[in-house]
């Protein structure tokens, strides 16, 4: 071991048997520093703590026996494959133990070895064996040294953590790893000091910091393990609320360049309000006085609008900037893709030009900017060439959809403007609490009168046929959404591919008769917009389009959504894509197919058949975090929290209680702040 002096910034490179090569395979999983590798947690667990005499094994168990090597030698079978045929002993009997294909095993054991193995007892004949265990050989035993110590194991005996591995980094290697930096901790050669003291940790409910770091990675039981991971959990949900507030408190810091004086607006509010066809919810009128509100104050605004799909955001944020515009300001909104700037381009026309407001575009196709005080875009907006003399407010739509550092650029165009961000994605407390503290969140709680349940069916594959049979037969246009072929958000070429190879599938074989169109984000601007206003017009039957590409349109009409592998989305999410339909007066039917044929899979989808409240959709989301479901671990990582999940509320309310402590007497909590100061600055301490 490294005599110098360690601690949890040091590159991992400089560690024990850690050298370039290494040290670049774990860069892959994220793993630079000691820190890194210490918080690199395992995944589950592999139960091998029940220990049996050679003489008691039954056939079947999964168990570790431990004895000594007798034997080991290769044996060849006639294709050239080797056999590594062990026999070991315990003072009960003796046991035979079988690897294939590792060759190096009879240079790393030796006869005479104790040994420790893990395994699964095999019948052959009459004989039980083991096969291909985990191996661990032990110290040999030496007068004066506790029988207890010599057989403290690592990855046989015990629960065994098993950890995300990549290319040349097994679990047992990081095992190895883990170990060596925990004994490094506890001769005090790395200095794991918790910035959490007693008195807190009794309050808050959690364990000593590196009773938890040494607990997580080797438990004596899973009880140990989830009290483990809940501290650690607990320090990463402290963080990053500290961090909101902490931004929180440097956007109070502004003061806007452009002041509204929202007083004289309203006359001119209601005459654009008694021009739309359609009353504002109460919801609607809530949050625009909310809006109002905010956009008086000389502190900038900083406010997230949430509204399930349909619940009308579009009105609301045209209203802001109504009120920017008649204050003398301009205003802007970016939307994600070019189908919803084009779309909010002609919301926003039809509402301001009959008060004579001219509203501009830009887009990569479009651009018609100079001169307008309203401007929609996408991306386009961000280019260096678009600036603006008098920007009063910001308006983000679809805000996840965007980076930090995109929206800081957008809001770098004015003089510390308002910032209006909205999504549908619905934000459960915990969420609000730890990753959205520094906003203010409106929430638009309330349909528009008009709308309908989308009536839902998790469809069986036999009735499938049956399905298309029955939209064929209503009078109505279709959505078909494929699959989400990659965890990530984005539209893999895989996704457009499946699409393409579905549209082609359902215009041949399934809807000869009907007209069928083909959308998806790999497509020139100009062809999509095509697509879309045939199919707005009613001479497209059914589109078929990618998950990606749809978010936020609007097309009334549509009355059936269909969406294929729907087990590779959040509940969440599949309650937006059904929101795409049922705007107008009629039912509106949402079918579901899964690939996935599991009880729980499908048990988690017929939630969307009787539950119509996103809100709700979105708490399940987080607690159906399955076994193996892709969409969980998709989900996970999302949120940029590795450790913490959300569907812990008590965890969460606890360290916003913690983090509201710390704000309020800094001074009480001298090595947090340290800490965070180092996590966020990434420098060793001295
Ligand atoms: P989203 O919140 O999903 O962005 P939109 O703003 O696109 O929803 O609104 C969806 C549809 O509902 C639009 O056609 C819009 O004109 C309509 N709408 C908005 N508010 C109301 C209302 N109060 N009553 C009836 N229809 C409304
Ligand atoms: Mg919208």
């Amino acid at each position: 071991m490294d005599s110098e002096k360690l601690n949890l910034f040091t590159p991992i490179s400089r560690i024990y048997l850690i050298g370039p090569t290494y040290a670049r395979r774990l860069s892959k999983l994220g793993i630079r520093t000691v820190s890194d590798l210490l918080y690199h947690l395992p995944s589950r667990y592999e139960d091998f703590s029940v220990k049996s005499n050679i003489a008691s094994l039954q056939e079947g168990e999964i168990v570790t026996v431990q004895g000594k090597v007798v034997s080991l030698k290769n044996q060849y079978t006639r294709r050239g494959f080797a056999l590594q045929v062990a026999e070991i002993a315990d003072e009960t009997g003796k046991l035979e133990v079988l690897w294939f294909n590792q060759r190096f095993l009879t240079r790393t054991i030796s006869a005479g070895n104790r040994i420790s193995l893990s395994g699964k007892i095999i019948r052959d004949g009459h004989k039980l064996h083991l096969e291909s265990p985990v191996y661990e050989i032990l110290p040999v035993l030496l007068p004066g040294k506790s029988a207890q110590q010599a057989e403290d194991t690592i990855h046989t005996g015990r629960l065994v953590p098993i950890y995300p591995e990549t290319y040349g980094i097994t679990s047992k290697w990081i095992r190895n790893r883990i170990n060596h930096l925990l004994k490094a901790i506890s001769s005090k050669q790395i200095a794991l000091k918790d910035y959490l003291d007693d008195n807190i940790r009794e309050k808050y409910q959690v364990i000593p910091l590196e009773q938890a770091v040494f607990q997580v990675h080797f438990p004596q039981n899973l009880e140990q393990a989830g009290k483990a991971r809940e501290r650690l959990a607990f320090d990463e949900l402290l963080i990053s609320q500290l961090e909101a507030k902490q931004r929180k408190e440097e956007w109070q810091q502004k003061t806007v360049g452009n002041k509204f004086k929202i007083v004289e607006v309203s006359s001119k509010l209601k005459l654009v309000v008694s021009g739309l066809p359609f009353t504002l919810t109460g919801a609607q009128k809530r949050v625009i006085n909310e809006i109002y509100r905010d956009l008086a104050r000389e502190t900038p605004m900083n406010r997230l609008l949430q509204g399930d799909v349909g619940s009308g955001k579009t009105v609301v944020a045209a209203l802001a900037m109504l009120a920017a515009y008649l204050n003398g300001f301009q205003a802007v909104l970016m939307a994600p893709t070019e189908i919803l700037a084009e779309q909010h381009f002609k919301t926003l026309q039809e509402l301001l030009s009959p008060l004579g407001i001219g509203v501009g575009i830009a887009t990569g196709s479009r651009k018609d900017y100079t001169g307008y005080d309203v401007v929609v875009g996408t991306h386009a907006l961000l280019s260096d060439k678009l600036n603006f003399n008098k920007l009063g407010l910001v308006v983000i739509d679809e805000q996840h959809r965007f980076g930090v550092e995109q929206r800081a650029k957008l809001t770098a165009k004015g003089l510390n403007p308002h910032v209006l961000t909205m999504t549908a994605t619905p934000i459960p407390r915990t969420i609000a609490l730890t990753l959205y503290g520094d906003l203010d969140i409106s929430v638009l709680d309330e349909m528009p009168k008009n709308r309908q349940r989308v009536k839902t069916w998790l469809v069986p594959p036999e009735k499938r046929m049956a399905a298309y049979q029955w939209i064929k037969k209503q009078n109505t246009q279709t959505f078909i959404i494929c699959p989400l072929i990659e965890e990530s958000e984005a539209e893999t070429l895989l996704t457009v591919k499946s699409a393409k190879a579905e549209y082609e599938k359902l215009r041949k074989e399934i809807f000869p008769d009907l007209k069928l169109g083909l959308l998806h984000g790999r497509m020139r601007p100009k062809e999509k917009e095509r697509i879309l206003t045939e199919f707005r017009r009613g001479e497209l039957d059914i589109l078929v389009a990618t998950p990606v590409v749809e978010v936020g349109i609007d097309i009334p009409q549509a009355n059936i959504m269909l969406i294929e592998g729907a087990d590779r989305f959040g509940l969440a999410q599949l309650h937006q894509l059904r929101g795409r339909v049922g705007r107008g007066t009629e039912q509106a039917y949402c079918l579901l197919f899964s690939q996935n044929e599991s009880p729980w899979t499908a048990k988690r989808l017929k939630n969307l058949e009787t539950i119509h409240d996103g809100l709700e959709l979105a708490e399940m989301d987080l607690k159906f975090r399955g076994p193996g479901e892709r969409y969980g671990l998709a989900q996970h990582g999302k949120w940029g929290l590795k450790i913490a999940s959300f569907d812990n509320l008590s965890l969460v309310e606890r360290a916003d209680k913690l983090a509201k402590e710390v704000i309020a007497r800094p001074e009480a909590f001298p090595l947090l702040r340290k800490t965070l100061m180092e996590a966020t600055i990434g420098v060793a301490p001295n």
